[in-house]
């Protein structure tokens, strides 16, 4: 069948680099699998009750547009505690990808320009093709950092929106006060939006973070249930942000998405309450763990936040020969390639349990040796 059908917008988004990653996995006996990209704890039994109980009273149907108030509310009420931030409009969404699509469609109109941090999230270039928007990259190795210089070294007068990602995937970056200052005082001198993907807020390992409402108050500010409770497929997230841009976001969702799973609903307003400092102490000996044990052998930034490290390539090798050496040792990563135009990192997802970690560790650091000894 000829693909002259599929539109040219559709045409122009290549297939995830990491798909290849989840095709192996299936032909694998026993992977060290560290690309994957959520939590490997599982949904908390009360949460996973309320869900059930949800289903069994019947609360099967739609639910208004922006999500039921019980969670708006408690959105909200999260906001005020941590941030100390009244929001001014909320909608929940179908994960943070579909307030994703939602915010993109709003606000990028064909030739508008969107700057977006590289290494990035894979999805956000392909959001900005979907809109006929322009992604404008700006390069933040090696440290991962961002500055007035760099995003200004990309303003042009079709810039319209800065995509900025804290806690990072895939960098585990987390942005400072000073940087988010300083995103936000570009943001009003150019007449930009800021859309801040903070799907990662709960895992922040250094000091308390901070969320870009606390800087802008205009900017979109995108976060979600899947990391954080360990349910990413029951596509639950939320958008909060000037009323403007939700009202029509909240227009566009009710002739896509039309509203979030309304079971899985109910059970977030339970999981807001829920503590997960636990998991998150454990994650942050997760990220300790697996630090410590490369540092030596690998270049790499240590990450503050997410469950992602970015070190650097060993030298001399590139990286399809680095990947193809790890999959012969059954260890599973993403290559930088698949989240940045450069081919110099690697992603290594520390969502694992510590015996799969360690078994990995030892994979990745005997490659980095006997590179340095050839
Ligand atoms: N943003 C980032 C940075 C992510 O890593 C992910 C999930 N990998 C998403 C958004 C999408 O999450 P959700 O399940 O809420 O759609």
């Amino acid at each position: 069948m000829s693909s002259d059908r599929i539109t040219e917008r559709v045409q122009k988004v290549e297939p995830s680099g990491i798909r290849r990653m989840f095709e192996l996995v299936a032909s694998m006996k026993d992977p060290i699998n560290l690309s994957i990209g959520q939590a490997d704890f599982d949904v908390p039994e009360s949460v996973k009750e309320a869900a059930i109980q949800a289903i069994r009273d019947g609360f099967n149907r739609y639910t208004v547009t922006q999500g039921i108030p019980e969670l708006n509310d408690r959105i909200a009420q999260h906001y005020r505690e941590t941030y100390d931030f009244r929001i001014e409009s909320s909608l929940v969404t179908s994960g943070v990808s579909g307030g994703l699509l939602l915010a993109m469609l709003v606000l990028v109109d064909p030739g508008d320009e969107v700057l977006i941090p590289d290494p990035y999230f894979v999805m956000y270039k392909h959001l900005v093709h979907l809109t006929g928007g322009v992604p404008k990259f700006y390069d933040t190795y090696p440290s991962f950092r961002v500055t007035r210089e760099l995003l200004e070294s990309q303003i042009t007068d079709r810039t319209k929106v800065m995509l900025i990602n804290s806690p990072s995937n895939p960098t585990g970056a987390v942005f400072t006060a000073p940087e988010l200052q300083v995103i936000a005082e570009i943001a009003r001198e150019h007449d930009i939006t800021v859309i801040s993907d903070e799907i990662y807020e709960s895992f922040a390992y250094g000091a308390r973070y901070r969320s870009m409402c606390q800087h802008l108050a205009d900017a979109v500010v995108l976060g979600g249930f899947s990391k954080t409770y360990g349910m990413p497929g029951w596509r639950v997230g939320w958008a909060v942000g000037p009323k403007d841009i939700l009202e029509a976001m909240r227009k566009l969702q009710q002739f896509s998405f039309v509203c979030a799973p309304s079971m899985a609903q109910r059970a977030c307003v339970a999981a807001m309450d829920v503590d997960m400092s636990e998991y998150i102490d454990a994650y942050r000996q997760k990220r300790n763990l697996v630090f410590d044990s490369l540092k030596e052998n690998y270049s790499i930034v240590r990450p503050d936040g997410s469950f992602y490290l970015f070190p650097e390539l060993p030298p001399g090798l590139d990286e399809k020969a680095f990947i193809d050496q790890a999959i012969r040792k059954d260890v599973l990563l993403v290559p930088g390639s698949a989240c940045s135009r450069r081919a110099t990192h690697f992603r290594l997802s520390f969502a694992a349990p510590n015996d799969v970690l360690k078994r990995g560790l030892d994979v990745l650091n005997g490659i980095a040796v006997q590179a340095a000894s050839s």
